[in-house]
């Protein structure tokens, strides 16, 4: 990752989200990106110029375009039509997102259009969390990572977030997946951790 002082930055073309730029790329803020957060409070999955990601719930593609800026493709899915619309346009300026409107909960939609992936990246907000990441693991290559970016308060309100967050970890694990960080995402962003797996070798 790249780092200008204490400023996570990546370097693309600006002007996406009104972004500030910092020595010619654009800074990537932990208040307004999760996965920037995770870089600032966490370790995170290097980006690499040779990695492929499957986004889910891409929105209007603020952290897919800083993600893009890193990697070889970004294959995005979004399910609402409005922040559609944003993504987009970020797909219009940079040739290596793919969007995909679908349902992140039903990836037999979209398995024909999406390679074998070096990371998972799941940002969707909803009760099922873990369920959606072990439907779409079979997406990662052998040694894949997943980045699950986990909003408690989503999954269940009446429950305390540590208990979401333990429970959806040992969920995770039953699965197959190889917990490698867990954090939380304060103070950038209340009551939401993420989550960092691996596919297990073989697999
Ligand atoms: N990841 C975004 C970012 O950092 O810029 C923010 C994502 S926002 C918290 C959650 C997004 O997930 C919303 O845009 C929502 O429409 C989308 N979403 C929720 N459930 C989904 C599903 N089952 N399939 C596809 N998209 C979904």
């Amino acid at each position: 990752m790249i780092w200008i002082g204490d400023v996570l930055v990546s370097p693309g073309e600006g002007g996406v989200y009104n972004e500030r730029m910092l020595g010619g790329s654009r800074v990537w803020a932990p208040y307004r990106s999760k996965l920037s957060a995770l870089y600032h409070v966490g370790t995170g999955i290097e980006l690499t110029p040779g990695m492929r990601v499957l986004y889910l719930g891409a929105a209007n593609g603020t952290t897919v375009s800083h993600i893009a800026d890193y990697v070889e493709v970004v294959y995005s899915v979004e399910f609402a039509p409005r922040p559609m619309q944003d993504l987009l346009e970020v797909a219009r300026r940079r040739k290596n997102v793919m969007p995909i409107m679908a349902d992140a909960s039903r990836p037999e939609q979209y398995a024909p259009l999406v390679e074998p992936v070096d990371l998972l990246y799941q940002d969707v907000a909803q009760p099922d969390q873990a369920a959606i990441a072990i439907r779409n693991a079979p997406f990662l290559k052998n040694g894949g990572s997943l980045i699950l970016m986990l909003k408690t308060r989503s999954v269940d309100v009446r429950k305390e977030p540590a208990e979401v967050f333990h429970d959806t970890l040992e969920i995770l694990e039953a699965s197959g997946m190889v917990i490698r960080e867990s954090v939380w995402l304060a103070p950038y962003h209340r009551d939401h951790a993420a989550i960092i797996g691996k596919r297990a070798e073989g697999e």
